[in-house]
């Protein structure tokens, strides 16, 4: 290991669905110079797949075909200037428009509950953060994929609010979605997240708490940087 890759560290970043996660991450990608993996996007690449390749049907999961399907699924990242972030590709394809609508998230828990689903995605994770220097967002980073992340960091905010902020996303994109129904998709992945046997979204004991309801972009930054120097001032004098 070099001495520039023995300073990085990995920042894991867990918590509750459209808390804005994907966007804090991003930021503090940009600022340490660090890659930035998006892991609920490796999670509805696998979705998506599936739905294409009818292994989902009416929102029915069959979880065999699910699995017979994975061998198949090369998920692949890469950076996108305009984005300022890398999009997801599958098999070479980009699916980075298609992952976020609301057919996807309504069945996204469910196949990322799938044991064969986590153990391949999970491998690859922890193989994009084996050089360390990555900001890792999801619900079982600092728990499972790097239980030895140097900083976690668990978002929560209101379920209201984080209904209405996903809702402005995907109207600002021309989706037509009510914000009832984006409310009960992310109560709903809340509930199922939490309550899985494999993974299941927790708090990491280690992890420090930030919750956004009210705090803006900036707020956020100015409260990460500050953890983020304590982080590494103790590492230095460790
Ligand atoms: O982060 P995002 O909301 O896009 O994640 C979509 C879904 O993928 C989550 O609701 C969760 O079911 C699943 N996921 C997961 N483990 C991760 C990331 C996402 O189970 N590390």
């Amino acid at each position: 290991m070099s001495d520039t890759e023995k300073q990085k560290i990995i920042i894991a970043i867990d918590g509750f669905s459209s808390c804005g996660k994907s966007t804090f991450a991003k930021s503090i990608a940009a600022r340490l110079g660090y890659i930035f993996i998006d892991t609920g996007a490796m999670y509805r690449a696998v979705t998506l797949y599936a739905q294409e390749h009818g292994a989902i049907r009416s929102g029915i999961i069959d979880e065999d075909a699910v699995v017979r399907l994975l061998d198949e699924i090369a998920i692949t990242f890469r950076f996108n200037p305009e984005r300022g972030a890398s999009d997801i590709y599958v098999n070479g394809d980009r699916v980075e428009g298609r992952i976020r609508t609301i057919e996807v998230s309504n069945c996204v828990s469910g196949v990322s509950a799938i044991p064969a689903v986590r153990r391949k995605l999970v491998a690859m994770q922890q193989e994009m953060g084996r050089r360390r220097g990555v900001v890792m967002d999801g619900r079982d980073i600092g728990t499972v994929v790097f239980p030895d992340a140097e900083l976690k960091i668990f978002m929560t905010a209101d379920p209201a609010v984080r209904a209405r902020r996903r809702y402005d996303e995907l109207k600002a994109k021309g989706d037509d979605v009510s914000l009832e129904a984006i409310e009960r998709n992310v109560r709903e992945r809340d509930k199922a997240d939490m309550g899985r046997t494999i993974s299941p979204l927790r708090q990491a004991e280690d992890a420090v708490v930030l919750d956004n309801s009210h705090m803006t972009v900036e707020e956020q930054m100015a409260w990460f940087m500050k953890e983020y120097s304590k982080r590494v001032g103790i590492l230095r004098e460790a």
